[in-house]
């Protein structure tokens, strides 16, 4: 599925009852519960005996992008938009991939993670 088609589709399942600044709220509160939702999956496979349950991780994932596609309608751009920013700003940080050395020593962007 294309991206933007997904925020398209995520989109009629989100609460016109959040107007405003409540949907960045309940966008950033759901990013950060459901990536918490897939951490404890992963926790207990690690550290608790359990198998990884792939298919649940997997639906975190995809409820995870749910917020981000609640936080880019919000912000206004779509969801593909965010992808093209964050390779664009992969492809200036590592031109040649991934470098534990470029990873140590990344003075100029100090104000991005
Ligand atoms: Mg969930």
């Amino acid at each position: 599925m294309e991206v933007n088609e997904y925020q398209k589709l995520a989109m009629k399942t989100w609460s016109k009852r959040l107007q405003g600044e409540e949907m960045l709220i309940n966008g950033v509160m759901g990013l950060c519960g459901e990536a918490g939702e897939t951490i404890d999956l992963v926790k207990k496979y690690l550290h608790q005996g359990h198998e990884l349950n792939r298919e649940r991780v997997i639906e975190e994932l995809g409820d995870v992008c749910w917020y981000i596609a609640e936080l880019a309608t919000y912000l206004q751009v779509d969801f593909s938009d965010i992808l093209d920013y964050n390779i664009e700003k992969l492809a200036r940080r590592y031109p040649d991939g991934f470098s534990e050395q470029r990873s140590v020593h990344r003075e100029e962007e100090k104000d991005e993670d």
